[in-house]
């Protein structure tokens, strides 16, 4: 089905509302109207709240998470950036990795399985696309999800 984007990126972030608020954290969404990919609303919806979702988590409280939203060359990115603790280069691979966890002494506070980001490569993957990772240990780290725009022609009724 024809998924729109902006309503993805809505449901996401009022979905780590409370997690935000808790740490006195803003999530800034600047989303495209009009911008729509193809697969699952619900799979598409879980896999940014799940970006957000760790933003939030490793991000120091009254800090600014950003989503924003641009298409180039047909390729929809949707990215999610913090000023967190950042994710150093060994690691970079392998927190898409199931179960993975950087320093699991130290978030073991913060309790997660270490799945969340499998699931979202998963569905980036299942969806044509793929999810990248820029960061800057002790700055923040971007996440993006690239997917396949949805053309604007109509549905062809030949
Ligand atoms: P959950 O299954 O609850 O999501 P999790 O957050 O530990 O648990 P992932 O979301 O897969 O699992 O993330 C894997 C690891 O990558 C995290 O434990 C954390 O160390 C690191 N990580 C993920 N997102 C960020 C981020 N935005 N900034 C810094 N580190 C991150
Ligand atoms: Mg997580």
């Amino acid at each position: 089905a024809r998924v729109p984007i902006a309503r993805v990126v809505d449901v996401a972030v009022d979905r780590n509302r409370v997690a935000a608020d808790a740490k006195r954290m803003r999530i800034i969404p600047r989303v495209l109207d009009d911008v729509e990919v193809l697969g699952s609303e619900e799979l598409l919806t879980t896999a940014l709240q799940n970006l957000v979702a760790n933003a939030v988590q490793y991000s120091p409280e009254a800090t600014h998470v950003g989503v924003g939203v641009r298409v180039q060359d047909g390729i929809v990115e949707i990215a999610v950036t913090d000023k967190g603790v950042g994710i150093a280069q060994e690691d970079r691979e392998r927190v898409f990795e199931r179960f993975y966890r950087v320093d699991p002494a130290r978030s073991r506070v913060t309790g997660g399985t270490g799945l969340g980001l499998s699931i979202v490569k998963h569905v980036a993957v299942t969806h044509g696309g793929e999810v990248t990772l820029w960061s800057r240990p002790g700055q923040g780290s971007t996440f993006t999800l690239r997917l396949p725009a949805a053309s604007h022609h109509r549905e062809e009724t030949a």
